[in-house]
């Protein structure tokens, strides 16, 4: 017989916004290194209940990321796998 089954979750229960959490870090989207985390490797915007940040945040991210692929510090989503 099995004991009851606990449901686990794939993320850690509570992430934080790691923008909130540290003022020191800045959304800037002339720093790739800082935005690749919120990339996936194929180069599209990991959402927000994934990455953890909170709405604000997440929105500058998103505007940093759009801005940093139009002066090519980030590569558009690649169709090719
Ligand atoms: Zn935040």
């Amino acid at each position: 017989m099995q004991g009851p089954r606990k449901k686990r979750r794939p993320f850690p229960r509570r992430k934080i916004c790691r923008f909130c959490a540290d003022k020191s870090i800045e959304v800037d989207y002339k720093d790739p290194s800082l935005l690749r985390l919120f990339i996936t490797e194929r180069g599209k915007i990991i959402p927000r209940r994934i990455s953890g940040n909170c709405a604000h945040h997440q929105r500058q991210v998103a505007k940093a990321i759009k801005r940093a692929r139009q002066i090519a510090l980030l590569p558009y989503t690649s169709s090719s796998p």
